[in-house]
């Protein structure tokens, strides 16, 4: 992944072809949302034309013969256009708005489908980590990235539509023969009407250049915020996260955002950085942007009047004239921020693509997977080594141990030994940096990773619970066999618990989505995750410290069933305990990343060196006390 403070310079082309291509995911995934808001906007820009053309009419015609049917006619052509126009507004406004509900979830369904198809590995990088904050919170901030396109092409199409029929109505502004009076000296000359549309088009064009050039402040500099955003968002979020409201509260946590507080000079307080730009250059470009839109303002009034004075036209055109002009002139203004714009944008869509185009550093095969086979087959790690990504110490060193179908195997050892990444590597989560893995004989990055994935059901120690129903945490999805999930519930220990509950297996977990819902010991947790072990029904089930929440006679309970879950299956078990390994047919036992001992439960016993039977006989001693 590159990385993010590396900054470069994007041209135009560039930048255009990112917002281009943001714009063309959106359009893929929405194309009616597009649609109806182009529409929309194109309506809207042009309509207020027909309105301006006969309002001018009117005035002329009042000025000028007031005749009462010609009158009476523009009054009535007047009103039918303006109730058609209304009518057809209202119209096209219902469909972009029943469009747009879904906007902003159209936009973030982009991101949260790439999120959670990252791999495993990448979510453990700060690197990743630091890319979606950024994204995130400056591009949502500062209101850059995928929405920030639609905004813009809008613009642009809405204002070349707008220049056109502005064009269309002020030409005559610069054309109109004078009349016979002293004003008609200054305006006679078609040179004068050339340097009038000069001197008006560069006063706008300063000013929009003025407000890109503020804009591009806010953009460049977007970034120096994203470690106190990524804090502010932690936090913040935290303060209601009903996991963390006991320790934030006995532990008045807050204060950990206290050091930003205190610290003006931080992100969002009065002597930070955003504060000082604001004041500087950003202040100053904005309000000389406004100043020089107001020039430019009058300058075209003055040149208008002076040729109305000159007898040019009448007064209907002068208000026809002032409208339009300022259309043209605002339509060129918003076409050159929407090429600021496109630039501006192009440093957030650049984060948005490093995401997007994130590739999954897993090398994922096709093969199909079979079943265990009995003789060569099962598992079998050979000589596998492992650092995790960014560190430079291996956890795990030339680890080769072989696992029949069907057995049972016991990891045990102190902590931190590699046990549990030992398991990540079996189940894909990481690859092995040096070695390989077989299954069936073939390096198991030759499988189809979806297929080889669901050969395993792992309850890890760090399982997550989520807050949908019982039934739901236990079939991951939605209820599809409730007799299965109440069964595999029983099996787990969890039946008279669930008896308890008046909404069965339909039970909320917590109270955020159901005042009913329930909270649940560690130990009542740690079953139901069991439980959504056994309902997976995978060839390997994995237990990684399965009963360290629960109480000794719930523990008793899964051991004696433990023969029962794991009928047919491949179990590895991990454990603290040795006295629960007893039952597995091979104890492996990991000290310092290695495999040191692998063999039976006797087998090991006996050896009066080994380092099984040294713990053996430590957690012996620890019990008879
Ligand atoms: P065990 O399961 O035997 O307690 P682990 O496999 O969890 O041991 O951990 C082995 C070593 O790997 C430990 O030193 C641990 O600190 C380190 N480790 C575990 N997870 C990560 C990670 N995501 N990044 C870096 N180091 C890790």
């Amino acid at each position: 992944m590159k990385n993010i403070d590396k900054e470069e310079k994007i041209s135009f082309a560039q930048a255009f072809k990112m917002n281009w291509r943001a714009f063309g995911i959106i359009y893929r995934k929405r194309p009616q949302m597009i649609a109806s808001r182009l529409i929309a906007s194109i309506w809207d820009v042009l309509t207020p034309y027909a309105e301006i053309w006969l309002s001018a009419r009117i005035i002329d015609e009042l000025a000028g013969d007031r005749d009462p049917a010609r009158l009476k006619f523009l009054v009535i052509l007047t009103l039918a256009v303006t109730a058609a126009s209304a009518l057809i507004s209202a119209f096209i406004r219902k469909w972009r708005d029943v469009q747009d509900t879904s906007f902003w979830f159209a936009v973030d369904r982009i991101f949260i489908e790439k999120k959670a198809s990252l791999d495993y590995a990448d979510l453990d990088n700060p690197k990743t980590h630091e890319l979606i904050a950024a994204m995130e919170t400056i591009g949502s901030y500062a209101g850059g990235g995928f929405a920030r396109v639609v905004f813009c092409f809008d613009t642009f199409f809405q204002q070349i539509f707008s220049i056109a029929g502005g064009i269309a109505l002020t030409v005559s502004l610069f054309t109109s023969k004078t009349g016979e009076n002293a004003a008609s000296a200054l305006t006679e000359t078609p040179w004068i009407a050339v340097v009038a549309a000069c001197v008006m088009g560069a006063l706008i064009a300063v000013s929009s250049v003025l407000n890109n050039k503020s804009g591009a402040i806010w953009a460049k500099n977007a970034k120096a915020h994203v470690l106190g955003n990524r804090f502010f968002w932690h936090f913040g979020w935290l303060g209601w996260d009903d996991e963390a409201a006991a320790d934030i509260r006995i532990y008045n946590q807050q204060r950990f955002c206290g050091k930003y507080i205190a610290n003006k000079e931080s992100a969002f307080e009065s002597k930070g950085l955003y504060a000082k730009l604001s004041k500087y250059p950003i202040g100053v470009y904005s309000a000389l942007s406004t100043g020089l839109s107001v020039l430019f303002s009058a300058a075209v009034n003055a040149y208008i009047c002076i040729k109305a004075v000159s007898g040019a036209f009448g007064v209907g055109m002068v208000t026809q004239y002032t409208a339009s002009t300022m259309r043209v002139f605002s339509g060129i203004g918003m076409l050159i921020e929407f090429y600021g714009d496109i630039k501006n944008n192009a440093a957030y869509l650049k984060l948005d693509f490093q995401l997007i185009d994130m590739k999954s550093s897993l090398q994922k095969g096709t093969r199909g997977v079979e079943p265990p086979r009995k003789e060569s087959g099962g598992i079998e790690f050979k000589n596998v080594s492992f650092k995790y990504p960014g560190t430079d110490d291996y956890v795990l060193k030339n680890v080769s141990i072989k696992f029949r179908p069907g057995s049972r195997l016991a990891a045990v050892g102190m902590n931190g030994s590699g046990k549990t990444t030992f398991i990540k590597l079996l189940c894909r989560l990481y690859d092995p940096t040096e070695g390989e893995i077989l299954y069936n004989g073939v390096n198991i990055k030759e499988y189809d990773y979806g297929e080889y994935m669901r050969m395993f059901a792992v309850v890890f120690q760090d399982f997550y619970i989520t807050k949908f129903k019982l039934g739901e945490n236990v079939s991951s999805g939605p209820i599809t066999d409730r007799e299965k999930v109440e069964k595999c519930l029983e099996s787990a220990g969890f039946a008279d618990k669930l008896a308890e509950y008046e909404k069965g297996i339909d039970t909320y977990m917590g109270k955020i989505y159901d005042p009913d819902g329930v909270e649940c010991s560690g130990g009542e947790a740690q079953k139901i995750a069991i439980a959504r072990a056994l309902y997976k029904d995978a060839p390997f089930i994995i237990l990684d410290e399965p009963t360290a929440s629960l109480d000794p006679i719930a523990e008793a309970d899964i051991y004696s069933k433990f023969n029962d879950i794991a009928k047919g299956k491949s179990a590895i078990y991990i454990s603290h305990r040795l006295s629960s390994c007893k039952f597995c047919d091979e104890i492996a036992v990991f000290h310092e990343g290695q495999i040191i001992q692998h063999g039976s439960h006797d087998e090991l016993l006996s050896d009066e060196d080994g380092k099984y039977r040294q713990l053996w006989y430590a957690q012996a001693q620890y019990y008879q006390k």
